[in-house]
C-alpha cells in the first residue's frame, strides 16, 4: 500500500488567481515533494490495479504530468487529449464552454481501439466541462470511458451532475472557493 500522504500540507492555494475570485489550487506543491508525487501514482496504480483497463487518457497540460507515470508503472498504452491544434494526425474535436468563452480539445483517431477500457486522469476537476467533452470525444473514437481519477476535487462546483454515469475518483476534496 502506498504511504497515505497529507496532500493539503504541499498544494498551495493562491487567492485571485488567474482572476479576482478564483481560488488556484496549485499542484506545483505536489510535483516538488517526491513523496506526495509518489502518493498520487502509487494510489491510482493501486486502486486500478483490477480494472481491466487498456490505455490511460491524459489531459491537457497537467494531467499529463500525473497520467504519464501511471500508465508507465502500468504498463498501458498513454492517450493525449489535446487543446486545439496540437495534434497533426486525424483528430475527433470538441468545443465546450468556459466559464468565460469556450475551449477545444482533440484526440488522434487512431490513438484509440474500438472497445478499449480507458481511465481519464487530470489534476484537478472544477466544473468537469473539459473531462466531459474528453470522455465524449473518446465513445466518440469508441472507447469505453472506465473511470475518471484526478487529484482534487471541487465537487461544489457540480461536477457530478456534468459527469453523471461516469465513476470519479479523486483524492483531496475542496469544498468552497475559499481557503479552508
Ligand atoms: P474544468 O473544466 O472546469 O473542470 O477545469 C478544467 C481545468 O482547469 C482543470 O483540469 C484544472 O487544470 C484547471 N482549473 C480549473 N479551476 C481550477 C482551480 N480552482 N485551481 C486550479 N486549477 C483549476
Amino acid at each position: 500500500m502506498a504511504a497515505e500522504f497529507d496532500l493539503d500540507a504541499v498544494i498551495r492555494k493562491v487567492p485571485d488567481f488567474p482572476k479576482p475570485g478564483i481560488l488556484f489550487y496549485d499542484v506545483t506543491g505536489i510535483l516538488v515533494h517526491p513523496r506526495a508525487f509518489a502518493y498520487c501514482v502509487e494510489v491510482a496504480c493501486q486502486r486500478y490495479a483490477a480494472a481491466g483497463l487498456d490505455a490511460i487518457a491524459a489531459i491537457d497540460a497537467r494531467g499529463f504530468v500525473f497520467a504519464s507515470p501511471i500508465a508507465y508503472k502500468m504498463g498501458l498504452p498513454l492517450i493525449l487529449v489535446r487543446k486545439n491544434g496540437k495534434l497533426p494526425g486525424r483528430t475527433i474535436k470538441r468545443r465546450f464552454a468556459l466559464e468565460y468563452g469556450e475551449d477545444t480539445v482533440e484526440v488522434h483517431r487512431g490513438d484509440v481501439k474500438a472497445g478499449q477500457k480507458v481511465l481519464i486522469v487530470d489534476d484537478l476537476i472544477a466544473t468537469g466541462g473539459t473531462l466531459k467533452a474528453a470522455a465524449d470525444i473518446l465513445a466518440e473514437a469508441g472507447a469505453v470511458v472506465s473511470g475518471i481519477f484526478a487529484i482534487i476535487g471541487l465537487p461544489f462546483l457540480n461536477y457530478h451532475n456534468v459527469l453523471a454515469g461516469h465513476e470519479i475518483v479523486t483524492l483531496i476534496d475542496y469544498h468552497s472557493e475559499h481557503i479552508e
